[in-house]
């Protein structure tokens, strides 16, 4: 894409309502802009950044095994009373009436429409186990609505939902998920930390957070410093039971923990390995029996012929607050730094005289080259001054830079900068296409 025919209203000054750098870089780089309290518009480049997140999501969900639907934002009151938790709820939850005056509300999560939906139609135990998902927007009327898409009260969330027979088939439909979301922060380049998070009234160990370090994170974290390693990716086979028990319980080993589940005696046997710090909760996965699946009354035929009230979980990830994370993660003093598997274009290719034919048939050339090699190429052709273009450049972070100048032009050379490292090297055109093409 031509930078001057684009959309990326950048601003030189953060916004003074800013205060995390994710927030600020978002605004600053013309990834979101803000309708409402909490509520905000996708510009483009933003769009794009969010599909790729949620295609990894999407792809790893997939691996898992988990099947994807599309359940509608506005849902029926009448589905939660059935579970008993529309008056539960509280004020989080935006009530809407329609011109009936019939009580509906935005979906803030979705237990009760996935389990209305598999009770209609799941009979017997060749039904199960099952786990559906869907990539939708969610709207929690948060109290305070802050740090951009990291709070917002509209967001776009990843949820599953699994239902099996009993309580090991859910166990193992957990860690279906547990390994399936190690995978998906790995591949956007974060080392999320998975936390043993609040049961409540149902208890048992089948609760994890999973947390990304940084600074600004609203959760209070502890864990053991063998945490503080880069993420790799698991390769497994999902339908191997012990295996991936096995997988499970080595993560679950060393001690992670958010404020509420602090383990004293732990901690104490840890001693100068005990790492305290701050982080956000990007996924959370949890087991919770029958509680939606008795009162919702969902029940299946077993292979003895009696009723059987499966067993469910539910699996969270914040596909939008993602997107604040990666960039906590990921910025210096300039701008963003996208890891590659997310950033909105490959490469930016920097025209430093749009006045100059030859510099602008070479930099045309390099970009229609690229095109056709199907890398993602930002193209600034814009007649602006050198140093501006590198600025923009920059604050939008992606991993590749190529300049094109007219002394370079003049060895035969352009610049291929890498925006992580800052490494620049000198090369041919044909050589900046190889690399990368
Ligand atoms: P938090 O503790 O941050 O309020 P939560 O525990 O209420 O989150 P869950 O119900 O576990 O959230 O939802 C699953 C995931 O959805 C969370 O792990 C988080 O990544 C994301 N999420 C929740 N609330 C928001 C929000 N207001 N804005 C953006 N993402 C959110
Ligand atoms: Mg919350
Ligand atoms: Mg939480
Ligand atoms: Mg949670």
């Amino acid at each position: 894409m031509r930078l001057s025919r684009h959309f990326i209203p950048v601003m030189k000054e953060s916004p003074a309502d800013a205060q995390i750098i994710s927030h600020k870089l978002m605004l600053r780089a013309g990834l979101i802009r803000q309708t409402a309290a909490g509520i905000y518009a996708w510009l483009p480049l933003g769009y794009r950044v969010l599909r790729k997140i949620e295609q990894i999501v999407r792809e790893e969900q997939d691996r898992a095994g988990a099947i994807e639907l599309l359940m509608p934002t506005i849902q029926s009151a009448d589905l939660w009373r059935q579970s008993g938790r529309y008056d539960d709820y509280g004020l989080e939850m935006l009530r809407i009436k329609d011109r009936h005056e019939r009580d509906m509300l935005y979906g803030p999560t979705a237990e009760e429409v996935i389990t209305a939906i598999f009770r209609d139609s799941a009979k017997s135990y060749r039904d199960l186990p099952r786990t559906l998902y869907n990539i939708q927007w969610k709207f929690r009327d948060e109290v305070r609505p802050r740090f951009g898409v990291m709070r917002g009260r509209e967001f776009l969330m990843k949820d599953a939902y699994s239902f099996d027979m009993d309580e090991a088939g859910a166990r193992h439909s957990y860690n279906r998920m547990f390994v399936a979301y190690l995978n998906t922060y790995a591949r956007m380049g974060l080392r999320a930390i998975p936390m043993q998070a609040d049961t409540g009234p149902i208890g048992g160990d089948l609760s994890h957070e999973f947390i990304v370090l940084a600074p600004t994170g609203e959760s209070e974290v502890f864990y053991h410093s063998n945490w503080e390693k880069p993420a790799e990716l698991s390769s497994v086979d999902f339908d191997d039971v012990e295996g991936l028990q096995a997988i499970v319980s080595g993560y679950t080993a060393d001690y992670a923990a958010t404020d509420e589940k602090r383990d004293e005696a732990r901690e104490a046997a840890i001693g100068g390995d005990l790492r305290q710090s701050r982080g956000v909760e990007v996924g959370h996965i949890f087991y919770f029996g029958t509680k939606y699946s008795a009162p919702m009354g969902l029940k299946v035929q077993g292979p003895d012929g009696g009723e059987v009230v499966p067993h469910m979980g539910s699996y969270g990830i914040g596909v939008s607050r993602l997107m604040g994370a990666i960039i906590e993660a990921s910025h210096d003093d300039n701008g963003i730094i996208w890891p590659e598997a997310v950033a909105p274009y490959k490469v930016g290719i920097i025209n430093m005289r749009a006045d100059d034919a030859r510099c602008t048939a070479a930099a045309d050339d390099l970009y229609a080259r690229l095109n056709a090699a199907g890398v993602e190429a930002l193209y600034d052709d814009r007649d602006e001054r050198g140093g501006a273009k590198f600025a923009t450049m920059d604050l939008i972070g992606l991993p590749w830079q190529v300049v094109i100048g007219p002394k370079g032009l003049e060895r035969g050379v352009v610049e291929l900068k890498n925006r992580k490292s800052g490494e620049k090297v000198e090369l041919s055109i044909e050589d900046a296409l190889a690399r990368l093409a």
